[in-house]
């Protein structure tokens, strides 16, 4: 399996340090809603972790949830977001943090993504974020201003090794660039002082006085904690890679000598008319947004995994419509093929093709967009009823659509009634009031679709 490392930048043959493959994926920060954005981090992870996992690999994932200490701006400067989030809904940080984590981990839910072997919260990490920052200190790559300790980017020769391009001759002592108190514009704040002038709801006893840890220290030192000094790979946006993993890279290796992670793996951007969705903007798309659409969370991963995972993905509600069809066009083939299939006793050729044709695509940095074009071939092949049915249930493991559980249901009458009403709409070109009724069916909980063989209703939450 080839994967695309940003250390090397380039696709590198995959192998494990040893069993299981160790694999941590920054994590969401709580003080609001996750949008569609961030889910396609974690849908990308969970790709990774299935395509793993299809070759036979074990994996454990860990996910963090940044509840403390990540700033408005990256630079160190601004408020931390969870005090804002917390002013801005008038409820306690703490509670803040609860009621997004437990939102994030629905979404997470509806989308099928695994669960993690462990979610770690910063904030239940102080203690080896104050041991990590100690050690770091101890070995010289510290400095104090009047509103907390900093680390000293110019100490370090591998900085920013992660950074395509990256000059570190603009660390060197004499071209350093002051901002604020801050030596150079790289070095970055490992712990922040409460400040005088405002009590914060979060805050810690350290070595250093009262305050709360920087951004980039609660990855590094949860990683370690759970995976030791170095582990297998680590996931995240590829917003991630010129600041957060850059600086979590200085970390490790102020502590350890090592880098921590061996591959670094980076989704693109979500994006919209507005250029890169995100949070501090406001108006964004959460997984609830396009549910409330008519659309099933499915449709949203499904369309994620049309584009790969290294390339900007456009989002617009006339693709993620076209998804939703191709979707439910797979799920009504697996539940007819269900209905139909007799069991093959033939291995013919022609399957073993498809079964290399998909594996190579997934093998290769998982390629995604290839492996469900194998799949719709499939669909359409001479191959007999059971064996499409059979391939398919095994790549679902890696898609995560839920075909494998797909099944007719039995809606209620009036249900059923309302859904034929819409087919006579829909025949008479009188689509408005056929959508107003497709509403209507959402709101007693399930979604209509359309199959060549006529209207299909589907529990909106299976
Ligand atoms: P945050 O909650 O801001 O800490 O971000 C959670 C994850 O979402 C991180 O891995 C980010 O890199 C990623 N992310 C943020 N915005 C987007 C976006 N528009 N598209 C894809 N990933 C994103
Ligand atoms: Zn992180």
């Amino acid at each position: 399996m080839r994967l695309f490392n940003a250390l090397s930048r380039s696709k590198e043959e995959f192998s494990p340090l040893s069993s299981p493959v160790r694999m941590y994926s920054c994590g969401p920060t709580v003080y609001h809603y996750a949008h569609l954005g961030n889910l396609r981090s974690y849908v990308f992870a969970d790709s990774l972790r299935r395509a793993l996992m299809f070759f036979g690999f074990a994996v454990t994932h860990v996910i963090n949830i940044t509840d403390v200490g990540h700033l408005t701006d990256d630079a160190d400067a601004g408020e931390d977001k969870m005090e804002k989030g917390a002013r801005r809904e008038n409820k306690s940080v703490w509670d803040i943090a609860r009621y997004y984590e437990q939102a994030f981990l629905q979404d997470v839910n509806s989308l099928n993504i695994l669960s993690p072997h462990s979610w770690t919260r910063a904030t239940e990490y102080i203690t080896e974020q104050i041991e990590m920052i100690k050690r770091i200190e101890e070995n010289g790559f510290t400095y104090q201003t009047s509103d907390g300790i900093y680390f000293d980017t110019t100490k370090l020769s591998e900085y920013g090794e992660l950074i395509e391009g990256f000059n570190p001759e603009q660390l060197q002592a004499g071209k350093r660039v002051s901002v604020g108190e801050k030596r150079a514009k790289t070095d970055f704040a490992l712990w922040k002082f409460s400040s005088p002038e405002q009590k914060r709801q979060m805050e810690w006893d350290s070595p250093w006085g009262v305050g709360f840890p920087g951004w980039h220290i609660e990855c590094t030192a949860m990683g370690c904690a759970q995976f030791g000094e170095v582990f297998d790979i680590h996931t995240g946006g590829v917003d991630h890679i010129p600041v957060h993993h850059t600086n979590e890279i200085a970390q490790a290796r102020a502590c350890s000598g090592k880098n921590h992670a061996r591959f670094w793996m980076h989704n693109e951007f979500l994006v919209d008319k507005g250029g890169k969705m995100s949070k501090s903007k406001g108006d964004f798309l959460r997984l609830q947004s396009i549910i409330d659409e008519g659309f099933h969370p499915l449709d949203y991963r499904y369309f994620c995994l049309l584009t790969h995972y290294r390339k900007p993905l456009s989002f617009s509600f006339e693709a993620l419509s076209a998804a939703r069809s191709a979707r439910e066009r797979l799920t009504h083939k697996v539940i007819s093929l269900k209905e139909s299939s007799l069991p093959g006793s033939d291995m013919p050729a022609e399957r073993l093709v498809f079964q290399q044709r998909f594996s190579q695509a997934i093998a290769d940095d998982l390629n995604f967009p290839e492996a469900i074009g194998v799949v719709f071939e499939v669909l359409s092949s001479t191959l007999s009823d059971a064996h499409k049915l059979s391939l398919l249930i095994e790549w679902d493991g890696v898609l995560g659509l839920r075909l494998a559980q797909a099944e007719r249901e039995t809606a209620p009458e009036h249900v059923v009634s309302l859904a034929k009403k819409r087919d006579s709409l829909r025949a008479q070109k009188d689509f408005s009031q056929a959508d107003a009724l497709r509403d209507e069916i959402l709101s007693h909980g399930w979604v209509v679709s359309d199959s060549p063989d006529g209207f299909v209703l589907q529990r909106k939450d299976d």
